[in-house]
């Protein structure tokens, strides 16, 4: 009986959260008419799909072979049995929480092209917006607390999202559904600029003044979403003593940042292995 239907708990372990793994789940499974829903628990994902046993065969293929770029899915059990016959729609269920949590925590990711097309376009709501990002992009390792990994249990929970954000991160065919850090200049972190004294400066762009004060030699503290980075002017000798001095670390490498790759083998050797 190739046509009859049939119930499936799929259970998927690796990193699966944060990565946009549940919004590809939920798109799969209208692609080929599945109902049924789709979660998080400790240990990863599960799905229980209903659907004709070909579907659910090419569902659990695509499963396999389409994730999304930054999930990897190391295990997959699957068991097909005799339809429950209990799904109108296809779901996706809150988390459910207090159970083990060996579910792996992605690392953060460099911003993505789209993102950036977001925050270089003029009139984007996110026009210049220094926290921007998405599914495919952004903190995670930093900024999680706890798991599961949803916003509740991350650093970013003493901000509330807006209505536009919530619109994103609540809709499945949106590349921020159920991002956790999600935020835009209305409701998100916001860049300020503070003295050596930390006395708050009042200035038009925070950016502008801190690459002002590294162009003079200063030693720069950013604060992200995680901690502290000390920052100066890597090309200028005195800055870098004055930075080895404070910190009392004469010899030892500091990390250069560059804005990309051209411009770090301008200033090293980079392997073709370390490229990539
Ligand atoms: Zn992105
Ligand atoms: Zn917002």
């Amino acid at each position: 009986m190739p046509d009859s239907v049939c119930f499936m708990e799929i259970n998927v372990q690796g990193t699966v959260r944060g990565v946009g793994f549940r919004p590809f789940v939920y798109n799969l499974a209208r692609e080929f008419d599945i109902t049924g829903t789709v979660s998080n628990n400790g240990q990863g994902v599960v799905i229980e799909a209903q659907g004709v046993r070909t579907s659910i065969e090419a569902f659990v293929r695509d499963l396999r072979t389409n994730a999304p770029p930054l999930a990897r899915i190391t295990s997959l059990r699957d068991n097909c049995s005799r339809t429950k016959g209990i799904f109108k729609e296809f779901s996706i269920l809150a988390s459910s929480s207090g159970q083990e949590s060996c579910a792996l925590i992605p690392a953060d990711i460099a911003i993505c092209g789209n993102c950036l097309d977001d925050i270089l376009a003029p009139g984007n709501r996110r026009y210049s917006y220094s926290f921007t990002n998405c599914t495919n992009c952004g903190p995670r390792f930093t900024i999680v607390q706890f798991t599961p990994y949803d916003r509740a249990a991350t650093s970013m929970k003493h901000f509330h999202l807006c209505e536009d954000c919530q619109a994103e991160y609540n809709d499945p065919q949106d590349r921020r559904f159920h991002a956790q850090p999600n935020g835009c200049p209305a409701c998100g972190p916001e860049l300020s600029f503070h003295d050596g004294e930390g006395q708050y400066l009042e200035t038009a762009s925070p950016l502008a003044e801190l690459a002002s004060s590294l162009r003079m030699g200063q030693v720069a503290a950013v604060r992200g979403l995680g901690g502290f980075y000390l920052v100066v002017d890597a090309e200028s000798e005195e800055a870098v003593s004055r930075l080895r001095n404070r910190k009392g670390r004469k010899s030892k490498p500091l990390t250069v940042m560059t804005k990309n790759l051209q411009e770090a083998m301008r200033v090293s050797y980079v392997s073709t292995m370390a490229a990539e």
